[in-house]
């Protein structure tokens, strides 16, 4: 092995091998970056073989092959944000190296850390055999653009955490009604997606690319982007901790931090996702995993699994599962294919006006439904799936089941960091009131999206709802109205159950049917093509250019609505 230190904790080295994981593990690497595409020599490793050894060493390890010239912007993003999240020390490598030493060269002007010159850079290369002159324009370019110190103590009058799908929106909203404010948003992510849209790829509608976009893109002209992660809030303070060391202030805090997947709570399975048939609509980087997967069972069983709730999207397991026994049955192989849909829960689907319409795909699709049928182990390579049945008297039982497909909707919780604050409720969510989503013990705090403790469905649709009330109740509280908005709950989950068809599930608190068109237009309850049209065609330019813009289509809070404000938090 021949490999050389780039710059603090980064390493880089020509091709390694299977054997050679071992003897680095020992000498204390703790993540793997792989930037050679397989295929490219007779006798180089696959990167399958060298991950499945890594992980089962306990290394980290990361997949960006970069074709020799077609180094792309986002593989430098890609790239950057390993190095920014990945614990160190980091080994990259390639055929020689170069391509890996190009990408951590080029990704220095979007990493936090990213404090060297385009001299030092350079120079380092060097040192380390990699001839990287040509790139001297491009780093010297990068050099003066002033976004690469770290973050100092600063202040502002509202500061977001999260600019995913519900913080961006709730800063547009804020922006819209009062275009001066002093708005900071803290957000680690270089890229943002558009999740509704996974399921769909998986179902080979759309592309992944159709649903990522740079967060550069979609930040709100006026407010202040800190591209960090938010690691402890001390709200007695008014202040929050980056993981830098440094805080900022804040007169008003929004947070919209989503929620986390653990996948680590299933004994075996991080060790075999993206391979052996193991599959996940959840993660931007499996959802086309599973079209592929589809598309090539003929024959076999395939199990969808859906966890204890809460977890975002409630249909999404359900949507992947339609979707492919609609492949599979115009393919004409539906008959050669078991489905079975072991879902933790006790019910179809939680909200009952829809499940009559979601029994006749049930039943057209030959789908077994297994309730109370908890995922909690899988074995890849022999391809069997382990889950925990509780009866009706809470007596426990492991059934095994063996599969050709497996697709996996995670257990999901609040952000590690979420629930050790403050902020948290008993069970780690936000602690918000579910009207208001204003915080219950701190005045000048509010929640909204995935990870508050609002008892609605966890849906991009709830957020694209809550952004204008807490933009509203953000501002009355600065300018001491008197009155605020109030959140109903609504939530909405577009059950793809056939290409071309969807059962529009739209409902707020307690199962209320809160439908955004007449019935005679389009019914919910009902599979109809105008739905599908609407998913397919119009939610996504809605949410790229209106919710996260600020243009609050059939969602604006309306003042008559609005409710005297009793503050029991001041
Ligand atoms: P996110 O959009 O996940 O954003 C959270 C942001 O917080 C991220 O950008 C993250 O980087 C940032 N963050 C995390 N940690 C920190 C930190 N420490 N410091 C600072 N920032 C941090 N919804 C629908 O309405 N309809 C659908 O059809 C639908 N289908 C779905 C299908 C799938 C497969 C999935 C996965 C989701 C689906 N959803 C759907 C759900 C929807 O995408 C989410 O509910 C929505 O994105 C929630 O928005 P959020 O802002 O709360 O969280």
């Amino acid at each position: 092995m021949d490999i050389k230190n780039l710059s603090g904790t980064v390493f880089v080295s020509p091709q390694i091998s299977s054997q050679d994981l071992s003897a680095l593990a020992a000498q204390g690497i703790t993540t793997i970056i792989n930037n050679r595409p397989d295929g490219e020599a007779p006798r180089q490793p696959k990167h399958i073989t060298l991950k499945t050894k890594a992980e089962a060493l306990g290394v980290n390890y990361h997949f960006l092959p970069i074709t020799p010239g077609k180094m792309s912007e986002q593989d430098v993003i890609k790239f950057a944000e390993i190095l920014n999240t990945a614990p160190g020390p980091i080994l990259a490598f390639c055929r020689t190296g170069t391509r890996s030493t190009n990408l951590w060269a080029q990704a220095q002007i979007h990493t936090q850390a990213g404090e060297m010159s385009a001299h030092d850079i350079i120079q380092s290369a060097k040192s380390a055999g990699y001839d990287l002159s040509n790139l001297k324009p491009l780093l010297e370019k990068a050099e003066k653009i002033p976004q690469k110190k770290p973050q100092k103590n600063r202040a502002h009058d509202i500061v977001i955490v999260g600019g995913g799908s519900a913080g961006l929106a709730t800063a547009a909203s804020l922006l819209k009604r009062r275009p001066k404010l002093d708005i900071a948003i803290i957000e680690p992510s270089e890229l943002h997606y558009y999740q509704p849209g996974w399921t769909m790829v998986g179902g080979g509608i759309f592309t992944s690319k159709e649903t990522e976009r740079k967060t550069r893109a979609l930040m709100p002209k006026n407010a202040k982007w800190i591209k960090a992660k938010v690691s402890k809030f001390h709200p007695d303070d008014n202040t929050v901790a980056l993981e830098d060391g440094s805080h900022i202030s804040y007169k008003i805090l929004v947070a919209a931090p989503g929620l986390q997947l653990d996948f680590d709570k299933i004994e075996g399975l991080e060790a075999t996702l993206g391979q052996n048939g193991v599959t996940s609509n959840y993660r931007y980087d499996l959802a086309s995993y599973t079209w592929e997967l589809v598309q090539n069972l003929k024959k076999g069983t395939a199990i969808f699994t859906q966890p204890p709730m809460p977890i975002k999207c409630a249909g999404a397991p359900q949507k992947a599962m339609y979707l492919s026994g609609d492949h599979w049955f115009k393919k004409g192989v539906l008959e050669n294919i078991n489905i079975e849909f072991c879902n933790a829960g006790g019910v179809l689907f939680g909200v009952k006006a829809y499940v009559p319409a979601l029994m006749e795909y049930i039943k057209k699709y030959r789908t077994n439904l297994n309730f109370s049928e908890n995922l909690i182990k899988v074995d890849g390579p022999n391809k069997i799936a382990w889950f925990e049945k509780t009866d009706t008297n809470g007596k426990v039982k492991i059934i095994k089941r063996s599969f050709d497909m497996l697709h996996i909707c995670p257990p999901q919780s609040a952000p590690e960091f979420i629930k050790s604050s403050p902020l948290a409720n008993a069970v780690g969510w936000i602690d918000v009131d579910p009207e208001t989503l204003h915080h219950v013990r701190y005045p000048n705090i509010y929640a909204l999206g995935d990870a508050c403790s609002t008892p609605n469905a966890k849906t991009m649709a709830a957020a694209r709802k809550q952004a204008p009330i807490v933009a509203t109740n953000v501002i009355a509280k600065m300018e001491g109205l008197n009155t605020h908005a109030v959140y109903d709950g609504y939530g909405s989950c577009p059950l793809t159950v056939e290409r071309g068809k969807i059962i529009l599930a739209e409902f707020g608190y307690g199962g209320k049917i809160l439908p955004s068109f007449p019935k005679w237009f389009l019914d919910g309850t009902k599979p109809t093509r105008l739905a599908w049209i609407l998913k397919e065609k119009i939610l996504p330019p809605m949410y790229w250019k209106g919710m996260l813009k600020g243009k609050e289509w059939l969602v604006k809070p309306d003042p008559k609505n609005h409710v005297p404000t009793i503050d029991l938090a001041e």
